[in-house]
């Protein structure tokens, strides 16, 4: 699979090297309905070393989850075989149903219908904290 032979569909440039399984993880891409491949430890003249997912269809990933993973991510749209849209991630500023709060205290823990919200508290260590009891997220 080539970016060319992609009709529809999203590539996932410049991710740094070795968090392309992470990014693939946390996305669900295990289960998406569409064909997915990754390609680990790339050339790449800017990195060095990159890995890179495409995706072959048409389905929602979200770039939230991308830029938490690797804020240094490109994304590449794809659409009726051409490129639509070249998209830098950067690192979102809130990640909502990404991460799981780990105090078992949190009101987040205890009501399952609320949102897993999680704010950037600081963006140079890139350290998010949960909305509702200020809990840090395990850095990446
Ligand atoms: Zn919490």
């Amino acid at each position: 699979m080539t970016v060319d032979s992609i009709q529809n569909g999203i590539v996932i440039d410049h991710i740094a090297a070795g968090a392309g399984m992470k990014l693939y993880e946390l996305l669900g891409l295990a289960g998406a309905e569409a064909p997915v491949a990754i390609m680990m430890n790339v050339t790449s003249r800017k990195l060095g070393r990159k890995d890179i997912i495409k995706i072959d269809g048409d389905i929602p990933v979200s770039f939230d989850v991308i830029g938490y993973v690797d804020p240094g991510a490109t994304v590449n749209v794809i659409r009726d075989g051409r490129l639509a849209e070249k998209k830098q991630m950067g690192l979102p500023g809130r990640l909502v149903n990404v991460l799981r709060c780990k105090n078992p205290r949190c009101i987040s823990s205890c009501e399952q219908e609320l949102d897993q919200v999680f704010a950037l508290t600081d963006a140079a260590k890139r350290e998010y904290r949960c909305v509702y009891c200020e809990t840090k997220a395990a850095v990446l």
